[in-house]
């Protein structure tokens, strides 16, 4: 039988139209909305996933390949252990695993796979969300077009998420919403730009090169720049930079970058035809003559547009002096970072960015809409003033502020609440735990909780290492630069400290013992004592004896001042919690050793020390007069999963093949989850895409693991681990009254423990 279909006019048709109705809608599939749908989903949300691209990821996405960042700053300033965990750790883990080579398509599959896995998400990919019904202050549901199915949905859902980048939900929904930049005297911010230097960031479009092994020619489409002098700084471009190293293409800045895209983006176009043109064809480039353009983003990446007001801006005070937040429940790090709305026909830099000494909080009333009652916002469309912005836009945190947004959804809907009163100060430990409790970092905020059945158990272990001397490796480390050791040392404890030099003549070497002023920064900033040693040209051991009480249980900076005829020992021991450093600058995000304020903008001076990336990086060969105990097995009950003022980590003796931690109840336990914190070197920023790592699974990660029963059964066995939450849901609930897990050391030398937690 035929299958032809004939139909015939009867007047207007309307579209296929299908009805969702879900607990939870996230408007908008970067890295932020990846993370709130992910997050709900876990809790047992019904979620709809809202995508009007046909991949996942955002800015992130091989559509437009940036590498996602954070607070690690690409390990250009003092935030140590910074990087985000939860949902984006894991997303960060399982990419270096697959990916440490940083092929954008490779990103792409991942992230749908891990939103494919959630049965609980429906994703919608390829379908815009271009209307909303509201009531009142309420929204009642989104309308979105899919151009693929050519299907309009109706999704029905009682709370929202914008996670759209531009604030699409928002716009539409009347939320009240900022673009553009703040006066100096709203929030008394100092580095508030003027409108010579502009007040919006313009959007970037990137390109790919790749050498083909034989002469490629190239010739430009008509609309390619032709007078290359048009861009201030052309003389920086380099044929072997493309993708995120061209960053500064940037353009946009004076137009409305949510309306005025498309023309920005032929613009861009111009720019970036023009800029391979002239390094093809102007004859100053004979490196590229074998090398053709690869890729050429589609879809410019955008930096800013809408900004929702929440019920507490952000703003450059709270970034730059860490102010602590009742609410907070996430973090931020990357430097306050504003580029000229001219972007890349500016004559300025590319971008001004400045430090704070540390990660601060952001809090949960930056969060949600102030006037829109069901709405949650996330990624960068945060309550934050244009100069906070710029430091909360990276994509890691959005994506940490996304797993925000996702679990508070979770919260409202089981207690029936709205984000407002989530964020009440008797409410909004609820959320913070549930967030702690997924492996999500909040700075200042431990987790805690009745309902850990480990926090009642007897803790303990096979063995535990006390730290008495780092041994030499014969390698040595000249002191060209100034260099560091940090080592977390416990409160009245300061040891007597004992290195290895090697000096060339007679000679002398400054030595200070610092500390960072907040306890829980990175930044040495307070000098306690300094010492001179005098050296005899040889090699030999030289003792460093401070005159300063140690109170506080924090870092201790042992610096070794420049002096070039001297070297260092050093040693291959890398052990949680403790780095060498170099007083130094990383030229992607900072423009020196010191940052030295230019004027009287707000930011404070002070000295960048920064460790090696891996696989460099080694500790100084030291003895300690006393040995440290600095990975006590308490540690795995306070709550920290991750070095901050000290370790917080348990490791085992250097000699313990078998390390076990071993919980006894005195009564029976009833057990079905059990959550374990490992390290995965929360140092390493792990940049996703472009930028290589050394391995897929840093050395210090725990990768292999058994849980056992009282009787000794073994409860579960874990192989080929590579990430730092290891969230355990048991097949089936055991009654016990002792677990023991036991470590392997295969592939590492120091199995380190942050935590365990049974539920
Ligand atoms: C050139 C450039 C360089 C940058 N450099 C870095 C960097 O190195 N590292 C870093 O971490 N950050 C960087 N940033 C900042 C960062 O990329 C953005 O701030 C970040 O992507 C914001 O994340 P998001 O999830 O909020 O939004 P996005 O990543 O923009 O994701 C929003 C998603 O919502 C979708 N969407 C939009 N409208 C709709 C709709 N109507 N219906 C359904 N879906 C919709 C979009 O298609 C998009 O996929 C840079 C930005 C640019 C432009």
């Amino acid at each position: 039988m035929s299958q032809l279909r004939k139909e015939f006019n009867q007047g207007p048709r309307t579209l296929r139209q299908q009805y969702v109705s879900v607990d939870f809608v996230v408007v908008g599939g970067g890295l932020a909305g990846v993370c709130a749908a992910i997050a709900a989903a876990r809790k047992g949300l019904e979620v709809a996933l809202v995508q009007d691209r046909p991949v996942l990821g955002g800015n992130a996405s091989s559509e437009i390949r940036l590498w996602a960042l954070g607070a690690t700053s690409h390990m250009g300033n003092n935030n140590r252990w910074a990087r985000e965990s939860g949902i984006i750790g894991e997303i960060l883990e399982e990419n270096l695993f697959r990916n440490r080579e940083g092929n954008p398509v490779i990103f792409d599959l991942l992230l749908l796979e891990l939103v494919h896995r959630e049965k609980n998400i429906q994703l919608l990919l390829n379908t815009a969300v271009l209307d909303a019904d509201i009531i009142s202050d309420s929204i009642k549901g989104v309308k979105a077009f899919n151009s693929q199915n050519s299907t309009l949905y109706d999704i029905r859902s009682p709370l929202f998420c914008d996670a759209s980048g531009d604030g699409v939900l928002g716009y539409l929904s009347g939320a009240d919403f900022r673009i553009g930049a703040e006066d100096k005297q709203e929030f008394s911010e100092k580095f508030a730009p003027d409108e010579e230097y502009g007040q919006l960031m313009g959007h970037s479009i990137y390109f790919y090169s790749r050498d083909t092994g034989q002469p490629t020619d190239f010739v430009p489409p008509e609309f390619a720049l032709e007078d290359i002098t048009e861009i201030p700084r052309y003389r920086r471009f380099n044929a072997k930079e493309d993708g995120c190293n061209l960053w500064w293409i940037e353009y946009g800045g004076r137009l409305d970058t949510v309306h005025d895209t498309e023309e920005i983006k032929w613009e861009l176009w111009k720019v970036v035809h023009g800029v391979w043109n002239h390094i093809k064809n102007s004859g100053e480039f004979p490196e590229a003559e074998n090398m053709t353009l690869e890729w050429v983003g589609h879809i410019p990446g955008k930096r800013e547009s809408r900004r929702f007001e929440g019920d507490y801006m952000l703003n450059q005070s709270d970034v730059v002096e860490q102010k602590s937040h009742y609410d907070a429940v996430s973090f931020g790090g990357w430097s306050i970072d504003l580029h000229p709305a001219d972007g890349v026909y500016s004559d300025d830099n590319g971008c001004h960015q400045w430090h704070s000494k540390g990660v601060y909080q952001i809090p949960f009333r930056s969060m949600y809409s102030r006037n829109v009652s069901n709405l949650l916002v996330t990624g960068r469309l945060i309550s934050a003033s244009h100069v906070a912005f710029a430091s909360t836009r990276v994509m890691l945190t959005c994506a940490s502020n996304g797993q925000v947004a996702g679990t508070a959804a979770a919260v409202c809907n089981k207690h029936g609440l709205l984000p407002r009163e989530l964020a009440k100060e008797e409410n909004v430990s609820l959320l913070q735990q549930k967030l702690l409790r997924s492996g999500h970092f909040i700075p200042g905020i431990p987790q805690a909780g009745d309902c850990d059945l480990a926090l009642s158990a007897d803790l303990s272990v096979s063995s535990t290492l006390s730290l008495q001397s780092l041994k030499p490796d014969a390698s040595w480390q000249n002191l060209a630069d100034r260099r560091a050791m940090m080592i977390p040392v416990p409160a009245g404890s300061l040891p007597v400290f004992s290195m290895i030099f090697r000096a060339c003549e007679n000679t002398t070497l400054e030595v200070s013992l610092r500390r960072s002023d907040k306890h829980f920064n990175h930044t040495p900033e307070i000098i306690l004592d300094t010492q001179t040693l005098v050296l005899q040209k040889g090699e030999h051991a030289a003792v460093v004896e401070f005159n300063t009480d140690w109170p506080d249980c924090t870092y201790a900076f042992l610096c070794l001042e420049v002096n070039n005829k001297v070297d260092v020992a050093l040693s291959s021991e890398r052990l949680t919690g403790i780095l060498s450093l170099a007083q130094k600058g990383n030229a992607k995000v900072s423009l020196g050793s010191r940052q030295e304020p230019e004027g009287d903008i707000g930011f404070d001076a002070f000295d960048f020390w920064l460790p090696e990336r891996r696989p460099e990086g080694k500790s100084f060969a030291i003895d300690f007069s006393n040995p440290l105990a600095i990975y006590q097995p308490g540690f795995m009950k306070n709550g920290l999963q991750r070095p901050v003022k000290k370790t917080n980590a348990w490791l085992p003796a250097r000699d313990d093949r078998q390390p076990r931690v071993t919980l006894e109840w005195a009564e029976p336990v009833t057990i079905s989850q059990i959550g374990i914190h490992l390290d995965n070197d929360f140092d390493h920023p792990m940049e996703t895409v472009q930028w290589g790592h050394p391995e897929r699974v840093t050395p210090f990660c725990v990768r292999s693991y058994r849980i056992l029963d009282a009787r000794g059964n073994t409860l579960l066995e874990k192989r080929d681990n590579h990430l730092s939450f290891n969230k355990i849901q048991l097949p089936n609930a055991v009654t016990t009254r002792k677990l023991i897990f036991e470590f392997d050391r295969d592939g590492i030398d120091h199995p380190a423990i942050f935590g365990i937690s049974c539920y």
